[in-house]
């Protein structure tokens, strides 16, 4: 029977895709991350499927509840916040259960760094400005690996999304200014992308990020947004230029 991770979107329940809301509505157990998906999602659960929260449990407790569901001969969905490969610790579920022998698929989602461009009205990658998303966050107790420190990606100067950061800001910010971004570096903290009457956009600058969430008190479910694309530099596009000619447009002499 088969096993989908699914992608739940960044909050609000009419961002999950079309193919994971009928991969919800078909389960016989939804294990969702409790922690950061929106339970309206759970309502498209069909009378009796089974739920558990996995925010309460280990990795080695939702792969037995996978793993009986599989022997049940039920259909199993692990639903997971924004987009399962960002910092949704998938792999490790995946590798048990090919150990397992169980197959599974991976259906993709709104990631919420997608949805605090929204909450911005920005693009990350301006021309002129930046090519670069960097996605990233602090150490906190998850450590990262030091050639990619917060100051070491900073000397970029790139576009960057900190997740899991928000509590953290004193250092991000110092670490951010060693790298290289001038101190009035936009910067934009969104707490809880598209959450209905939750979603928060707080701008500041480098400087100004942790005095900035400490006067709302925002210490997480917030993404940290960093760069120029925040500014109002940048250059036109190439692909609508009326001198440019692509596969489907002839300049305009
Ligand atoms: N897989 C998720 C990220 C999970 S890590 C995704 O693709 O979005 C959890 C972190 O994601 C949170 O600490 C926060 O930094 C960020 N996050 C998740 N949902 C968010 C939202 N709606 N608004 C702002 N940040 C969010």
């Amino acid at each position: 029977m088969t096993v989908n991770f699914v992608g739940a979107g960044p909050g609000a329940d009419d961002l999950i895709t079309l193919r994971g809301k009928t991969l919800l509505e078909a389960a016989d157990v939804i294990i969702y991350a409790g922690s950061l998906v929106n339970p309206e999602l759970l309502k498209l659960a069909k009378d009796g499927c089974e739920i558990h929260n996995s925010a309460e449990m280990t990795l080695d407790e939702v792969i037995i509840i996978i793993q009986t569901a599989v022997e049940a001969g039920k259909t199993t969905v692990r639903l997971h916040t924004g987009d399962p490969s960002v910092y949704g610790a998938i792999r490790e579920q995946m590798d048990r259960l090919d150990k397992l022998g169980i197959a599974y698929e991976v259906c993709p989602g709104v990631s919420s760094f997608c949805a605090a461009a929204a909450a911005l009205k920005a693009e990350y990658t301006l021309p002129g400005v930046s090519q670069t998303v960097i996605l990233t966050r602090a150490a906190g107790k998850t450590p990262a690996p030091e050639r990619e420190s917060i100051r070491s990606l900073a000397a970029h100067g790139a576009t960057m999304v900190l997740f899991l950061s928000a509590g953290l800001l004193d250092g991000v910010s110092t670490e951010l200014l060693t790298g290289g971004y001038p101190p009035e570096t936009p910067a934009a903290i969104v707490y809880k992308a598209s959450w209905p009457g939750e979603e928060t956009v707080l701008r500041c600058t480098v400087a100004t990020l942790a005095e900035c969430a400490a006067k709302t008190g925002v210490v997480k479910t917030a993404l940290v947004c960093v760069g120029n694309f925040l500014g109002g530099d940048y250059e036109l596009s190439r692909l609508y230029a009326p001198d440019f000619s692509t596969e489907f447009r002839k300049a305009k002499s």
